[in-house]
């Protein structure tokens, strides 16, 4: 079944108004009529089974579903090089992040444009739809490491430096040791962080761990960071069930 998010305000009583853009994707692009069925999911945790009526979608039931990870997981993400970073925000929306800081650092070479951040939203909503999530994750505009450190250590959550070359413990674990619902991990630039980095993060509470003996790219490590993630969370609830 199709899915597309849609704004919740778009919601009217027991329909949705769809807009021009919406209405060409799944006319034209999707070839559905009148009558044809689809999931309209509101990307902050609801999701409706609707038929398309003319300009709008008419709500048949909501859709309880459950495909979220259990616990919220922050990534703070140094820009890499390129376009890599469209591939982080579409892995790890797939994976079940909940929110992503890109992350301009001391050797980050990118400079992002300011349509760069419409892109990235438009990746998380396009993943979180096929992936089949409730929601859509949050992207924030960039930030300097300094202050998405202030921001994130803010919410008094475990958080993680991911450090290639450490003797630092796993993630996993880490992640086995505690358990907290929620917690932010970082992962760095292609030439990884800068001492003077590293020391700002310990001192802000963020413990340095390793994610394997093998040095991961920039775009490789919060892929694999979530992927620990997702399996630690998924397989907790799979022994409780
Ligand atoms: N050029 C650096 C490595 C950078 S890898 C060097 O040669 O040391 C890019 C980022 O991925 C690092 O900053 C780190 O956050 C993460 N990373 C890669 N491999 C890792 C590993 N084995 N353990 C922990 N973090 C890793």
């Amino acid at each position: 079944m199709q899915r597309l998010v849609i704004n919740s305000t778009q919601l009217e009583n027991n329909q949705i108004a769809l807009t021009n853009e919406q209405l060409h994707y799944l006319k034209r692009v999707l070839r559905l009529g009148d009558g044809d069925r689809f999931l309209a999911m509101d990307g902050e945790g609801k999701s409706w089974l609707v038929a398309i009526a003319a300009d709008s979608a008419i709500i048949l039931e909501e859709v309880i579903a459950q495909t979220e990870l259990f616990v919220n997981c922050t990534l703070l993400v140094a820009l890499p090089k390129g376009n890599s970073f469209d591939e982080i925000v579409r892995c790890c929306t797939e994976l079940g992040v909940s929110k992503i800081i890109p992350v301009k650092s001391d050797r980050t070479l990118l400079k992002p444009s300011p349509n760069k951040l419409a892109r990235w939203r438009r990746i998380a909503t396009e993943a979180a739809e096929q992936s089949e999530r409730q929601f859509v994750p949050k992207i924030s505009a960039p930030l300097d490491f300094a202050t998405a450190v202030k921001v994130v250590a803010e919410e008094n959550t475990p958080c993680y430096l991911s450090v290639a070359r450490s003797s630092s413990p796993h993630l996993l674990d880490c992640l086995l040791d505690q358990k907290a619902t929620k917690i932010v991990i970082a992962t760095g630039p292609e030439g990884g962080w800068t001492p003077t980095e590293v020391e700002l993060a310990r001192s802000a509470g963020f413990q340095p761990v390793s994610l394997g003996r093998r040095i991961l790219r920039a775009i490789t490590a919060p892929i694999f960071a979530l992927s620990v993630v997702a399996a630690q969370s998924e397989r907790k609830t799979l022994d409780k069930r």
